[in-house]
């Protein structure tokens, strides 16, 4: 399917698309922002979107013009993958928690076209945000169990596609190869969520906002010197969250520098930002950490810990090697130590090469003074 690119009208849609040198997804949503924060980047025509609790509730109820016309040539950023990384990890036991772990990025009319047989209807304005929130409330009850069916199966598909659960035999092949054979096997609902995907296909003639003040020489001689990279995005229009998830499955599956991982502090899927090996998220906690940082706090104390082991090897070493000079007279002293220092020694060895724990180590010094 390919469609036009709407020109000034797009308020019903959502709009997705990708800079893969950037690592960046770029949305367009008819989002009517109640609770969640913005920060416009003017320079670069971009909005983050964030969610602040206690800077929502600051917000002034009274707020009029609640539809926020966030457009094709003005679109919310964020880091590629983050629309998929946040439905995994949404919760959705309720419509205030998945209002506040997913839908205050992207609004509600992902849902338009999640179920055949519902029929979803929004107004075009709300008296205030109180009357749209009722309403949405009452479209996500009706869906909930729909959209936890699609979160399901987005799980296993990603689990399955990033060899999430370790399974040796999948071990040896790429997310492509695995993305390819889980759809031709059919081994979830997954293949069907591309049905709602409406592709715009960028093209010159898209570019007039972009390059429409220059004069034709300059551009005839810009491409003529190859100096102009024009870049093209192909654009998504999606109002099924499936789709959405399976079109953004479908870029990262194609970049092997951005893997999805599972946090193993918290279990939340996240992409490393810097380090492709990075076990831990970069997800802020209550406390304010992410569990990077916890992560890198545990491996300090680990260290000291270690530390603690080697002290008490030291110190033993000394008590005994003096003990045994005051006593030169005692052969069995004498050979207890040598063994002991052998012992001692292959346990402080199987320490530094991660053989045996900093506690074992330790223990064993404890038991044998
Ligand atoms: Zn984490």
């Amino acid at each position: 399917m390919s469609g036009v690119l709407p020109e000034k009208i797009f308020f019903d849609n959502f709009y997705i698309w990708f800079n893969k040198d950037e690592k960046q997804e770029y949305y367009s949503t008819p989002l009517y922002l109640y609770k969640a924060n913005t920060k416009v980047d003017y320079d670069n025509r971009l909005v983050n979107v964030y969610f602040d609790a206690k800077e929502s509730e600051n917000r002034s109820q009274q707020e009029q013009g609640l539809k926020f016309p966030a457009n094709l040539y003005f679109p919310y950023v964020e880091r590629m993958g983050m629309f998929l990384l946040r439905f995994l990890n949404a919760n959705l036991e309720s419509y205030e928690k998945a209002y506040e772990s997913f839908f205050f990025a992207y609004g509600f009319e992902i849902l338009k076209d999640i179920k055949e047989d519902y029929k979803f209807k929004l107004k075009g304005k709300y008296a205030n945000d109180v009357e749209y929130l009722e309403e949405m409330e009452r479209i996500y009850n009706d869906l909930q169990e729909k959209i936890q069916e699609v979160q399901k199966e987005m799980l296993d598909f990603v689990n399955y596609v990033y060899n999430l659960n370790e399974n040796e035999e999948l071990k040896e092949f790429t997310p492509a190869q695995r993305f390819a054979v889980y759809l031709m096997k059919h081994k979830g609902q997954a293949f069907t969520y591309n049905r709602n995907d409406l592709l715009i296909r960028d093209s010159y003639s898209n570019k007039n906002q972009e390059f429409g003040n220059m004069s034709e020489i300059e551009l005839l001689n810009q491409l003529k010197d190859n100096a102009m990279l024009v870049s093209m995005n192909d654009m998504h229009q999606s109002n099924d969250l499936s789709a959405v998830c399976y079109v953004v499955l479908e870029e990262l599956v194609q970049m092997s520098n951005l893997p999805i991982k599972k946090c193993q502090n918290c279990g939340m899927y996240f992409i490393p930002s810097s380090r492709l090996d990075e076990i831990y998220c970069d997800y802020p906690k209550e406390n304010g950490k992410t569990c990077r940082e916890q992560g890198a706090f545990q491996a300090y104390n680990e260290r000291l810990k270690q530390n603690k082991a080697l002290a008490e090897y030291r110190r033993l070493y000394q008590q005994k090697s003096m003990a045994v000079g005051r006593n030169k007279n005692n052969e069995q002293m004498k050979k207890d130590f040598e063994k002991w220092k052998k012992d001692a020694k292959d346990k402080v060895n199987k320490l530094k090469h991660g053989v045996l724990t900093e506690d074992e180590v330790y223990e064993w010094l404890m038991e044998n003074k």
